[in-house]
């Protein structure tokens, strides 16, 4: 098991400086751009899959790397860059990990490789649970998947909202109700594959930040996908859901959560998302109070704005030592005992909204105008209090783990 540590190790470093490089000169100077046309950048996606940033590859070497830090450690890098185009460049992973997480050897070798595409053609994937009514609240999901035994087909009815790349996506990955009795454990996740008909994307939301990332609605209406489409094989479902029915029945104890598991350890992965844009601003917000003069001297000569970035710093700081630590843990397998992922993604998230509003401050006028990059770092950074769980999720979750009592 790798011990903890802060030093990076000489690949690490490497990578890190490649990441550096292509968000320093690829990602920040189209960053304005694209978010002003709120679109897919399909070219930036490409040049990252020519030199093997988008790609399943890339993304395995880092989640497997054993200290758990490649993958904060990408996260950060790209998001510094900016947080629109980077999650383009890594919103497949999360229909990627879906897949990872659920399905068979042949189920990964078949969909994953589909849904990055190659540098010539480039794709991306979608991962669709949210719907209207059901955010925060998974449990009241609707979106139905009953299974036609006869044509050994499933068919798949509901709207999922909110999705990242939905509707423009190669593959879609689709998680829905096969039991309603069981709640959140009669859920099961499904691949929609390329071109499958009932299944088109609804309304493309105009958002507040991250306007460079699509998020849109998508319906589902009777699609019909052959039963290897279900993540994980009938057998296991069946299985997995006779043992649901049991505990039910028998009120006995309750089945360990495994998708609160898997999100207390991809919530970090957000949180370094987070350290990436608070980090972004704190930079342009420091150099400007070294250069911008009023009253005959430069602005951080002032014991009020040097302060602001001295605490600004240390949060950020603080946020990625949680981060680092919630990664670590997720890769050496300890137990979440404190709700640790939780905690990085609060801490992380709330500290890139509150950064990226102080770095507006320090540039005063100039931070509110489109003509230096606060502005939308502050725009963008409002997403990571939202979504993989809201902070109040976040607060909610450690405050069950930490008391044992059923808050709510
Ligand atoms: C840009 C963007 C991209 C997204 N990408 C995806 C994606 O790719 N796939 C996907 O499936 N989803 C995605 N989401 C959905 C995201 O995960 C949800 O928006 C999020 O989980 C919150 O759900 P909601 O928006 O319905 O808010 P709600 O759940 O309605 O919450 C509204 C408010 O009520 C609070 N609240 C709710 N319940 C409680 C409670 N019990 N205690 C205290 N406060 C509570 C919340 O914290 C929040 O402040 C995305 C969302 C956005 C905005």
């Amino acid at each position: 098991m790798a011990e903890f540590t802060l030093d990076l190790n000489d690949d690490q470093k490497q990578v890190r400086d490649w990441l550096h490089g292509f968000a320093r000169d690829v990602i920040r100077p189209a960053a304005s751009e694209w978010d002003e046309r709120e679109e897919t950048p399909w070219p930036i996606i490409q040049e990252a899959a020519k030199i093997g940033i988008y790609s399943l590859d890339f993304y395995a070497q880092q989640f497997f790397d054993p200290t758990g830090l490649g993958i904060p450690m990408t996260m950060e890098e790209l998001f510094w860059g900016d947080a629109g185009i980077a999650l383009s460049i890594v919103g497949t992973g999360l229909a990627a990990v879906g897949v990872l997480a659920n399905g068979t050897e042949e189920q990964i070798g078949t969909w994953v490789p589909q849904m990055y595409g190659d540098a010539d053609d480039v794709k991306v994937a979608a991962f669709c649970s949210s719907e209207p009514d059901a955010g925060s609240d998974v449990a009241a999901m609707r979106t139905r998947a009953v299974y036609d035994e006869a044509k050994d087909e499933w068919v798949l009815d509901g709207t999922k909202t909110w999705a990242t790349n939905g509707g423009i996506a190669n593959v879609h990955v689709v998680v829905a109700v096969v039991d309603p009795e069981l709640g959140s454990k009669g859920h099961a996740s499904f691949i929609v594959p390329p071109g499958t008909a009932g299944l088109s994307q609804g309304q493309k939301f105009k958002k507040h930040g991250i306007r460079a990332s699509h998020t849109a609605e998508v319906v589902l209406e009777d699609v019909r996908i052959p039963g290897h489409c279900l993540l994980g094989g009938k057998d296991k479902l069946d299985h997995r859901l006779a043992r649901a029915r049991e505990k039910a029945a028998s009120g006995g104890e309750r089945l360990k959560n495994a998708a609160m598991a898997t999100f207390e350890a991809s919530r970090p992965a957000v949180g370094a998302m987070a350290v990436g844009t608070a980090r972004a601003a704190y930079e342009v917000a420091l150099d400007y109070a070294k250069t911008r003069s009023q009253f005959g001297r430069p602005i951080i000569d002032n014991q009020g704005v040097a302060f602001q970035l001295a605490d600004m710093r240390t949060r950020i700081d603080a946020a990625r030592l949680l981060v680092w630590r919630a990664s670590w843990m997720a890769t050496t397998g300890k137990p979440f005992t404190s709700a640790e992922g939780s905690m990085s993604k609060l801490y992380a998230s709330e500290t890139a909204k509150e950064v990226t509003a102080q770095a507006i401050q320090i540039l005063g006028g100039n931070g509110y105008t489109r003509e230096y990059p606060v502005e939308r770092m502050h725009r963008d950074a409002a997403i990571y209090t939202i979504f993989e769980g809201t902070s109040e999720i976040q607060r909610l979750v450690l405050a069950r783990t930490l008391s044992g009592m059923p808050i709510r």
